[in-house]
């Protein structure tokens, strides 16, 4: 396949699957990362973006509730260590990056 040169500085440019695996092709030029595509090509990558926006608003509505609860019960039961003392106790565990993430959310 013809490989097209960049348009803003003529180096010869890579193709790239959009997402990974979306089927999308798009030209990225490797020297100053402009990336070019089609009318057709940007109405898919568009679309792409927003069904994956959608899936995260469910995935969200989903759990929110979940990690609100989880998150206050581990407030609750380790109240009296305070803040850092939750963290000792939860140590570098799936459990403390879920607080540490909600505490930072809060500020
Ligand atoms: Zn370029």
């Amino acid at each position: 396949m013809q490989v097209a040169n960049c348009v803003d500085c003529g180096t010869p440019m890579q193709r790239v699957n959009y997402g990974y695996q979306s089927g999308i092709v798009l030209d990225r030029c490797a020297s100053c990362k402009g990336v070019w595509l089609d009318h057709s090509e940007l109405e898919r990558v568009q679309i792409i973006n927003e069904a994956w926006e959608a899936s995260q608003a469910d995935v969200t509505k989903e759990y929110s509730g979940l990690l609100q609860k989880t998150a206050q019960e581990a407030a609750e039961r380790f109240d009296a260590a305070g803040r850092e003392g939750v963290k000792a106790a939860l140590g570098k565990t799936a459990a403390y990056r879920l607080y540490d993430f909600i505490e930072r959310k809060e500020g």
